[in-house]
């Protein structure tokens, strides 16, 4: 992006953010209490470029917990570390067609996670992140991994950690149900590896970060998998592409193929209200940060961010051609 292109996206952001400023629409989301206690009024927005350059406005240096965004790179990882056909042997490539947590249409008829965007597709990656190495060396290995894309380490949300396990029966009855199916790649002579698996899905949950640092981290996806501050590689070129190719299909819970149709472009949401998308075109990444929810679990003013910018710098892909 030039700097006449930045400055413009610029002036646009900062219009779009007032023009939403006042929508209210939509609620946060009340499973645990770090969540529902939330400010649903928080509303940031970041952008940052494959080659470093930044804009912000608003609460763009809030904390939040990074949710369902964790998806996208853990995915990343389990790619780099075994290969694509490893890992697809574990979790699937397709639209699951229910919510991010639906007992019964996250696996196929083998008991494989429809894709890596949905909880069972997210235990079921973080399970091969590592796989021989102790509990605590696992979860530094995934922090550093995010301290490189972000150029910053993330923080750790330890209430919504402890508030995703206690209400984690789903997640861990999805855990068991793989693993029932030998389907989850965890130590077999260990009962409580499935809940041990579930466990390592809500610590990266509940890393903390920020929608500036979110968004370095978005850009690193575009960056053929090099950070966009450290210049360091994190990803191959190969996995990248592949995560935002899922990420386009899949990443918007059960609103993603209507997303797709209005914005074209691969994006992931989290349920703390954070949406981040991408622009391969322009090689950067957009970051909102608004709590408020709608009825498929997607941050309201987020949303409308993405289809504001896309049709003002007309950037689907696939209309106006
Ligand atoms: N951590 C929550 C869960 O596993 C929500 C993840 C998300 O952002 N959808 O249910």
């Amino acid at each position: 992006v030039s700097h006449a292109e930045f400055a413009e996206l610029r002036q646009s952001m900062e219009r779009i953010y007032t023009d939403l400023l006042p929508n209210e629409e939509g609620a946060v989301a009340d499973y645990i209490p770090t969540l529902r206690d939330a400010d649903p009024d928080k509303f940031g927005i970041a952008i940052c470029t494959a080659d470093g350059q930044v804009f912000s406005i608003g609460d763009a240096d809030a904390g939040f917990s990074v949710q369902s965004t964790s998806k996208p790179f853990s995915y990343a990882m389990a790619l780099e570390q075994h290969g694509a056909e490893e890992v697809h042997r574990w979790v699937g490539q397709e639209q699951s067609g229910g919510t991010f947590n639906d007992p019964r249409l996250s696996l196929d008829h083998d008991g494989k996670p429809k894709n890596p965007m949905i909880n069972a597709g997210a235990i079921a990656t973080l399970a091969l992140v590592e796989p021989g190495l102790a509990e605590t060396a696992r979860f530094t290995e995934v922090k550093k991994t995010w301290e490189r894309m972000m150029g910053a380490e993330p923080g750790s949300d330890t209430p919504t950690f402890l508030a995703e396990r206690d209400t984690g029966h789903g997640n861990r009855g999805l855990a068991n149900l793989m693993a029932s199916r030998d389907m989850l790649r965890v130590d077999p002579r260990d009962r409580d590896a499935p809940d041990k698996a579930a466990e390592f899905y809500f610590q990266v949950c509940s890393l903390q970060v920020d929608a500036k640092r979110l968004a370095a981290a978005g850009a690193t996806l575009v960056n053929g998998g090099v950070g966009p501050y450290s210049g360091e590689r994190v990803f191959s070129q190969a996995t990248s592409g592949q995560v935002l190719a899922v990420m386009a299909h899949s990443g918007m819970y059960d609103g993603s193929g209507q997303f797709f149709g209005q914005v074209g472009l691969p994006a992931k949401s989290g349920v703390s209200g954070n949406v981040m998308m991408v622009v391969p075109s322009k090689r950067l990444a957009v970051v909102v940060f608004s709590p408020r929810l709608d009825e498929a679990g997607n941050s309201v003013r987020g949303v409308e961010v993405c289809r504001r910018l896309v049709n003002e710098f007309g950037l689907h892909p696939y209309k106006g051609l």
